[in-house]
């Protein structure tokens, strides 16, 4: 028994030292001190040796084992710390190195501006309403006073889904729906997106983005109107801005106007934004027409609104300078990183 000890002592030296790494040692553990290996098989051995001897090979046996273990833990510490190295060097981390920058997001140019106009809207009193993309032909023109057959309804090329049905050509859609819900005084604003069937071109767009004013109440005069239009802009720019009020025409309103203001670029010089005239046309209002305000079950005879309506997109390119609508809904990065 003696002799298998000191063999497999030698062995086991030879193996140790062939040990390359960790995983080597994890193996030759397994192999010599494991439940199969050589030295479990001794000590089951042990039983056959005579009762005088057994203490002294049972020592022999012990000490070998104790002896095994602690040359293989030794050696996998070693190997660990320069496994461990290892992998820290090559997973360093430059910290010297600059970054990869991520871009922050941000609110898209005609959102920013739509929030702006809503925003100084909301502080004059009006609440925010929403209407329906997809409307009936009877809120988006018939009731709003634009029979069939009105010449009014080719001013907007409309998508008509069904011969009733349509994709709704401005924002003024919601004014019958918001007057058939509630009782004045009704001081409200619709934003939203419009749809016309218009060539896309620098000038137009299929879509675009309104909002819509309406002010409903007992009194409510042509001269509350004006004010509403000017204390809007001023709020809108935060200085005085100069505005100008043309007769105009919009079968839902009478009578009917066009708001100019001061062209912000020139001082009222005269330039190519404001074609040399000084004036900046920025938006269409005008009284409710009573025709309008029954349809809404409103009595026109104790009651009396104004309505008006303004494009987000024209706007943005007056206040931003941007001369080709296209660019806001082409999406480059490069465009609307600059708001
Ligand atoms: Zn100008």
């Amino acid at each position: 028994m003696e002799d298998q000890i000191s063999i497999l002592a030698q062995q086991f030296h030879r193996d140790l030292e062939k040990a390359q790494n960790s995983a080597d040692i994890r193996d030759l553990k397994v192999k010599y001190l494991g439940k199969k290996g050589p030295i479990a098989s001794l000590m089951m051995n042990l039983r056959d040796v005579s009762k005088e001897e057994r203490p002294q090979f049972g020592k022999l046996v012990n000490d070998f084992k104790v002896k095994a273990q602690e040359l293989c833990d030794q050696t996998l510490v070693t190997f660990d710390k320069v496994e461990l190295a290892k992998i820290i060097e090559k997973e360093r981390i430059d910290v010297t190195e600059p970054g990869r920058c991520k871009s922050l997001g941000r609110g898209h140019p005609i959102s920013q501006m739509m929030q702006r106009v809503i925003d100084v809207l909301i502080g004059m009193g009006f609440a925010v309403q929403y209407g329906p993309d997809i409307e009936t032909d009877y809120y988006n023109y018939e009731g709003l006073n634009f029979p069939p057959d009105h010449p009014a309804r080719e001013m907007q090329d409309t998508f008509y889904i069904t011969p009733e049905y349509l994709l709704r050509s401005h924002t003024s859609n919601t004014q019958l729906r918001v007057m058939e819900s509630h009782t004045p005084p009704i001081r409200i604003i619709a934003p939203g997106t419009c749809y016309r069937n218009e060539t896309i071109s620098s000038r137009s767009h299929v879509f675009f983005h309104q909002v819509e004013g309406l002010y409903i109440d007992k009194n409510v005069t042509f001269a509350d109107l004006l004010a509403t239009m000017r204390q809007f802009w001023a709020e809108l720019f935060q200085r005085d801005v100069k505005t100008r009020f043309r007769p105009s025409y919009f079968p839902f309103v009478e009578p009917g106007l066009e708001v100019d203001i001061e062209c912000i670029n020139c001082d009222m010089k005269g330039c190519s934004l404001c074609k040399k005239t000084g004036w900046l046309e920025v938006c269409g209002a005008g009284m409710v027409h009573p025709e309008v305000l029954k349809n809404g079950n409103i009595d026109p005879e104790e009651y009396s609104g104004y309505a008006w309506g303004l494009g987000i997109e024209r706007l943005a390119m007056l206040i931003y300078g941007v001369d080709d609508i296209r660019t806001f809904f082409d999406n480059d990065i490069r465009f609307l990183s600059q708001f």
